[in-house]
């Protein structure tokens, strides 16, 4: 690769997870929005957020949360389509772009991955297999949804706080705002 493209690809991907970061997320999101009005298709976010992370990093200590940011990012990058882009957001948080993807459907994809998360726990050495699990939010595209997609990333990030004050470990969702 030439030096140039060396440094966009360092850029834009998260060294711990080896997903795409937060500024490749706000640099694709518009040209997602702007693709899906185009040719009159949904598209979807998923927001979530590890449950009671800190005390995970307190338990266990940083190395062993790294770990688990790291086994999650596998986990939820096997286990989506390929035209499904995760991305690292920041500290314990990733957000998922959907294209092509109703309400409907996005809330039973981020369903699967809490389940996927919750239900096998990650094997951090010989002696620690850690249960994780999961919270998130899921908001579809509306015609009142800003270009950016901010107010699109806004509803996700609500909604996910209400799966936050319901209990954890699930999702939280709708059409619309
Ligand atoms: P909640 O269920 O409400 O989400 O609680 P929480 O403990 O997951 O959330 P909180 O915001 O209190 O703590 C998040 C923690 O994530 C705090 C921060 O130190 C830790 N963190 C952020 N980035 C990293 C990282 O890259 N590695 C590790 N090990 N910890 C991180
Ligand atoms: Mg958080
Ligand atoms: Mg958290």
């Amino acid at each position: 690769m030439r030096t140039n493209d060396v440094l966009s690809a360092i850029a834009l991907s998260d060294p711990l997870t080896a997903l795409n970061n937060r500024r490749a997320f706000e640099w694709e999101l518009p040209r997602q929005i702007q693709n899906a009005r185009n040719r009159n298709i949904p598209i979807s976010l998923i927001m979530l957020d590890v449950d009671f992370f800190k005390s995970i990093n307190d338990t266990y200590g940083h190395l062993t949360g790294d770990q688990v940011l790291k086994f999650l990012a596998a986990r939820l990058r096997h286990n989506l389509r390929i035209y499904d882009t995760p991305f690292r957001y920041g500290g314990e948080e990733f957000v998922i772009v959907l294209s092509n993807t109703d309400y409907q459907e996005a809330f039973s994809i981020a369903n699967r991955l809490c389940q996927l998360v919750s239900e096998q726990p990650f094997a951090i050495d010989e002696n620690l297999d850690l249960t994780v699990t999961i919270s998130a939010g899921t908001a579809t595209l509306t015609p009142k949804d800003d270009a950016k997609g901010l107010s699109l990333l806004e509803r996700a990030d609500q909604y996910l706080l209400q799966a936050k004050a319901e209990g954890r470990n699930r999702v939280v969702g709708c059409c619309g705002s």
